[in-house]
């Protein structure tokens, strides 16, 4: 057990300077409170249905906090809160997150370690013509290998793929309905104020994983509900349903919310400053923000230990007009006095989350700040970042610009901390806009795919000499051997469908989605909805436009890429766009070898690709079983395990060079478009999250086993 620091502040005999202070014997809930839209399913419960937390939340639930963590009790007073319902089953929760699979992933001792591929040199200098020299030199070699496999195994199905490529398609058994939320139950929070303080960096990585996995299940509840209520009233009819409550009451239903058994002063466990998050109901789900509507989160009178309310967060959006905002000093308005106008109508009183601001300056509480602000690439134009944690300073009862009273409180960041997320945002949207002027030195290349990609590759260095990414030949597109290519016709449009006026999944009669369980993989703006283990997209065989929903990854990158040299990672890639989750980013390119002569080109010291090495994290995407007990892993379409390399040891892409780390942001997804050979597929790149700009790209190259040091690249 961890030290445990209890404050024990004592209730405070010193009433606020203020006169309004009067109004504190009741938990006053404030008229008119900063506003976000509403939404009716997030109001309060009835109090008798408050009681059944335990039996929702024990079977499933993720205890956010390990036995050795220390943590501070931050208990008003010494005895717990009466008004909170079974208070002790809140306590017996607090446990350590026991699941086999999570405790896996930090059983290596070092779980982000740099992949470091890019210090070994090409060996000889690319050529104009190399594309094609390449291609004719893999291709020999794999005559000559297959011309002795086939004989020695009869391996006959390699020679004609398409028949392997396509098999009946099952029931849409794998197709999983996103169920509507149950009745309304009660989830109050606990009141009880904590600190976690001194975590290991063991339990660091814990709670990010356990941050980043409750996201994930968010995200893709959020993704899937929009899609299976489209789905079942068809597509553009009325107003579109809210996935992001769906998902979060789903996810409430089987207590998956994060810290509601504790309140948490200061920083959450797992969510790291400058974490970006698309809806408000996301800052609930986490436990960064408690309220759906309110501007100022805290613990109320009637959940205090000492009869005081404490302040934990606030939301600087700038939607009051008395708000100055200038980074890392903040003068905030208090809540309440506006109409439904959001105009100021009457005096602001000193209760509720105002009087909780001015409570937590009193005891040297800090309060957490996310910022939100329209931004471009969020869903719904606005982004919500958390920004770290702010001391109250000053508390004072001001005339603001429409006359009448406001409370204000000047909050200023504590120091130490990593630099703002909507500095790191803003500042990326004047590099997007005037690059080289915002940044004037270390770009070595405005675009090292030379116009190969649709969006420029940049590459920057202001750390050393190193300009090794501009003497490879960029690689647009994984080259396959010929014989990938060979189809056996089955119709006029060869293994494409025949939708001349674009592909639905409702209709029988197109052949890709049968392929793909009658399903699509992508929604309409191209989000991955689930990981599988292959996906295939329309292609040059298919009859539809170009605009086919089931046509995404082929379309390449969509985002601004950045090379970049880093201290801790060698090169690693970040985006200058913000990604969404679920978003493809670009493919993992490479000259594809088969094991033989991947053989023949290890003995030259090349460097290689194993597909088969990286971690099958597309499992991750999609895994609803904490949400569906009888949820099964996607199994169809199937695909034989990848037995081939890429030689990325001459021509590469801007993948090559993303870090290895053990709890990614990035997926890959195998996926099959300009060919049917299951054994081929191109291996795609997916968000797993939300990417803030300029943070870096990471993937899960597997665990070395008989190599050592670099991961993937085999020497
Ligand atoms: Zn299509
Ligand atoms: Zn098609």
């Amino acid at each position: 057990m961890g030290s445990l620091v209890d404050l024990n502040l004592c209730p405070d005999s010193s009433t606020p300077s203020t006169s309004a202070a009067a109004t504190t014997t009741t938990d006053t809930v404030l008229r008119i409170p900063k506003l976000e839209p509403i939404d009716p399913s997030f109001q309060t419960y009835p109090p008798q249905q408050q009681l059944q937390l335990r039996e929702l939340t024990q079977p499933t639930r993720d205890a956010l906090f390990s036995d050795s963590t220390p943590v501070c009790s931050l208990d008003l007073q010494n005895a717990p809160p009466s008004q909170i319902p079974d208070q002790g089953s809140l306590d017996s929760e607090f446990h350590r997150i026991a699941e086999p699979t999570q405790n896996a992933l930090f059983s290596d001792s070092t779980p982000v370690c740099s992949l470091d591929l890019q210090n070994a040199p090409p060996s000889q200098n690319p050529d104009q013509d190399s594309l094609d020299s390449e291609f004719h030199r893999v291709a020999e070699l794999f005559r000559a290998a297959f011309a002795k496999r086939l004989q020695k195994y009869g391996d006959v199905e390699v020679v004609d793929p398409d028949s392997r490529a396509i098999v009946p398609v099952s029931s849409g058994q794998n197709a999983i309905a996103v169920p509507r939320s149950a009745r309304k139950r009660a989830y109050p929070r606990s009141g009880e104020l904590v600190r976690v303080a001194d975590m290991s960096i063991k339990d660091q990585l814990l709670f990010r994983d356990g941050v980043r996995r409750t996201r994930m299940i968010y995200d893709v509840l959020r993704i899937q509900s929009v899609v299976e209520e489209d789905r079942r009233r068809g597509e553009d009819l009325g107003r579109r349903p809210r996935g992001d409550l769906r998902a979060a009451s789903l996810m409430r239903d089987r207590g998956l919310w994060l810290n509601r058994d504790k309140r948490i002063v200061g920083s959450i466990p797992g969510v790291q400053v400058g974490d970006i998050f698309f809806f408000r109901m996301e800052l609930c789900v986490v436990g960064l923000h408690g309220q759906l509507q309110a501007g100022i989160d805290y613990v109320p009178i009637s959940q205090s230990s000492n009869g005081e309310p404490i302040a934990t967060s606030v939301i600087v959006s700038g939607g009051y007009e008395d708000d100055e905002d200038a980074g890392d000093v903040i003068v905030y308005t208090g809540h309440g006095g506006r109409d439904s106008f959001s105009k100021q109508c009457e005096h602001q009183k000193l209760e509720g989350g105002n009087l909780a601001m001015e409570r937590s300056m009193h005891y040297g509480i800090e309060v957490r700040v996310i910022r939100g602000f329209r931004y471009e690439g969020s869903i719904g134009n606005k982004v919500y970042v958390y920004d770290g944690l702010y001391k109250i300073l000053d508390c004072w009862f001001d005339v603001g610009k429409s006359g009448f009273g406001v409370y204000k409180y000047k909050l200023l960041r504590i120091e130490g901390q990593p630099e703002m997320g909507s500095a790191i945002l803003r500042f990326a949207q004047n590099l997007r806009t005037n690059l080289v002027a915002t940044r004037p030195s270390g770009y070595l290349s405005l675009d090292i795919s030379n116009r190969k990609e649709n969006v420029a590759v940049l590459l920057f260095n202001d750390i050393d000499n190193d300009h090794e990414p501009l003497y490879y030949e960029y690689l647009v597109r994984t080259v396959f051997p010929p014989y990938a290519f060979n189809q056996t016709s089955n119709g006029p449009n060869g293994t494409g469908c025949d939708c001349v006026s674009g592909c639905t999944e409702s209709s029988d009669s197109c052949a890709c989605a049968m392929k793909n369980g009658g399903e699509f993989a992508y929604d309409q703006n191209g989000i991955l909805l689930k990981g599988k283990s292959v996906i295939f997209e329309c292609g040059p065989c298919c009859a539809c436009p170009p605009s086919c929903r089931n046509r995404v990854t082929q379309k390449g990158l969509r985002n601004r890429l950045e090379v970049f040299r880093s201290r801790e990672t060698g090169w690693g890639v970040r985006s200058l766009d913000l990604i969404q989750a679920g978003a493809f980013i670009c493919e993992y390119t490479g000259v594809v070898l088969t094991r033989e002569q991947a053989h023949i080109f290890t003995m030259n010291g090349d460097s290689l690709i194993y597909p088969n090495r990286f971690s099958e994290r597309w499992v991750e995407w999609g895994d609803l079983s904490l949400i569906f007990s009888a949820y099964a892993r996607p199994s169809y379409p199937s695909i034989p395990p990848l037995d081939f390399a890429m030689d990325v040891s001459r021509m590469r892409n801007v993948a090559c060079y993303m870090s290895h780390s053990s709890s990614p942001n990035v997926l890959v997804q195998c996926v099959l478009y300009d060919h049917n050979n299951v054994m081929f597929p191109h291996l795609m790149l997916f968000a797993m999250e939300n990417i803030p700009p300029l943070r870096e790209l990471s993937l899960d190259y597997g665990v070395a086993d008989e190599w050592t040091g670099k991961l993937a690249i085999c020497n």
